[in-house]
């Protein structure tokens, strides 16, 4: 399962990896802080994305190799397809175990198709 609430929180932790902009840098168009902007996670003005364009880029980009690392991705349109796919030639697998009489081959199958879930 997908938890974007734990992507976000990723995400604002990983801003404490560059605390020399923390204090220093202040955007020259609106005065917000470094710090306001781990905060609140918003940009005040169009200069703060050039003031803090660098580290942003740093941890956008860390982001990104954390969430590969992790492999916590949304599902895509083609995993959706793909677990789609994937049941129905469980089902027909389960529907030629138990016409088979093979059920412990069944019970097998079944197990299979409730990890992926009620897709139909
Ligand atoms: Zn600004």
């Amino acid at each position: 399962m997908y938890d974007m609430f734990a992507e976000f929180d990723n995400f604002f932790n990983s801003f404490d990896v560059f605390p020399v902009y923390r204090e220093v840098e202040k955007c020259p168009g609106c005065g917000r802080t470094y710090q306001d902007f781990r905060t609140t996670g918003k940009l005040g003005c169009a200069k703060c994305y050039q003031t803090f364009r660098n580290p942003v880029k740093k941890t956008l980009k860390q982001l990104h190799q954390n969430i590969e690392h992790t492999g916590k991705i949304p599902e895509s349109g083609a995993t959706e397809l793909k677990k789609k796919k994937q049941y129905a030639e469980l089902k027909a697998q389960l529907q030629k175990a138990v016409s088979e009489e093979n059920y412990e081959q069944a019970a097998v199958l079944h197990r299979q198709l409730k990890a992926l879930g009620n897709i139909e």
